[in-house]
């Protein structure tokens, strides 16, 4: 892999990414806009003040269902610690005991996690790939059912490889598989923002880095943003991370998990999915032909992983995050 110094972001079409540049232009806040005002649950830009819809709750502990209090669902929103419902009980087989003595379920996304609690309010959420593929592995059946419920996912990696490629493949081709893979995901081309920094070079490019993120952060605002994990160590990995912290503090921060970079990992917040997400996230990854070499390309090992982390919650398959900042 090179590791030559090169300024940021390449001439070629896919670097200068009119689309997706474009697209933070139309996003970006207008007061009293149209698209501002159609938006149902539309916020000021002050990230610090709750909109009309939103009152304030302050005491009650955040990102834990009050989000959809503003849409009709006040009488739903606090049912924790209600017994799973009834008609998914019908059809359960004997079910056995933990250690806790809670009867354990037959793993399913249940009809309480489908409901609007946490990720189905995210109308924004912005998913950070030091390289292309990063975000599929550490997010990909998440983005899957965030799509799903509605959230508008933006994928913005910071490597195609051009160096690094093995023998026989063309310098872009990354930046195709990206696409692709992202598209198996329901992410639109206008959602995808590639930059072309060097593989291993990213502490080089670090303020860089970080001007792009409070770009986005000032154009977009997402209500989430996935990225690496703290305790990655690879060192890009360990840049987009730590400047992810700094340009997306005013927001919800969750750090995605790449088993084989982590020495440690906290498992401290998990989506649940269902067997399409994590077929989506097995489709996507096949769509980069050029790391099929690599063993962790394969894609048991990949449902794997899902099955751990979602049976570790009495889920049919999840996706597991270290929680940085919950902004609610
Ligand atoms: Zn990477």
């Amino acid at each position: 892999m090179g590791d030559g110094d090169v300024d940021g972001v390449l001439p070629t079409e896919v670097q200068r990414q009119p689309e997706g540049r474009r697209h933070y232009e139309e996003r970006q806040h207008k007061p009293g806009s149209a698209e501002q005002e159609s938006r149902p649950n539309s916020r000021d830009d002050d990230p610090e003040k709750p909109g009309p819809d939103q009152p304030s709750r302050e005491g009650e502990p955040a990102g834990v269902g009050q989000e959809d209090l503003g849409r009709g669902e006040q009488g739903e929103a606090w049912d924790e610690d209600l017994p799973p419902l009834r008609n998914e009980d019908q059809n359960r087989p004997e079910g056995t005991e933990d250690s806790s003595g809670i009867q354990q379920e037959q793993p399913t996304l249940r009809l309480r996690d489908r409901k609007r609690r946490v990720i189905g309010s995210w109308e924004r959420v912005l998913v950070l790939a030091p390289h292309t593929d990063d975000g599929e592995f550490g997010c990909g059946g998440t983005m899957a059912r965030l799509v799903e419920e509605g959230s508008d996912v933006r994928y913005v990696a910071f490597s195609i490889a051009t160096r690094s490629l093995p023998e026989g493949f063309a310098p872009d081709t990354l930046a195709r598989e990206v696409k692709d893979a992202t598209a198996e995901l329901g992410i639109p081309p206008a959602n995808l923002t590639v930059h072309d920094f060097d593989v291993r070079t990213f502490p080089k490019h670090r303020q860089d880095i970080l001007e792009l993120l409070v770009e986005l952060w000032e154009d977009w605002r997402p209500d989430a943003v996935f990225q690496p994990s703290l305790h990655d160590i690879h060192q890009d990995h360990q840049v987009i991370a730590a400047e992810g912290l700094r340009a997306f503090k005013r927001t919800t921060i969750l750090g995605y998990e790449i088993p084989w970079n982590n020495f440690d990992f906290a498992y401290q917040a998990y989506f649940s999915l269902r067997e399409e997400h994590v077929a989506k996230k097995v489709a996507a990854l096949a769509k980069y032909e050029s790391q099929q070499h690599r063993r962790y390309s394969d894609k048991e090992y990949i449902r794997n992983v899902a099955r751990t982390h979602g049976i570790n919650v009495n889920r049919e398959f999840a996706e597991v995050f270290e929680v940085y900042r919950v902004v609610a």
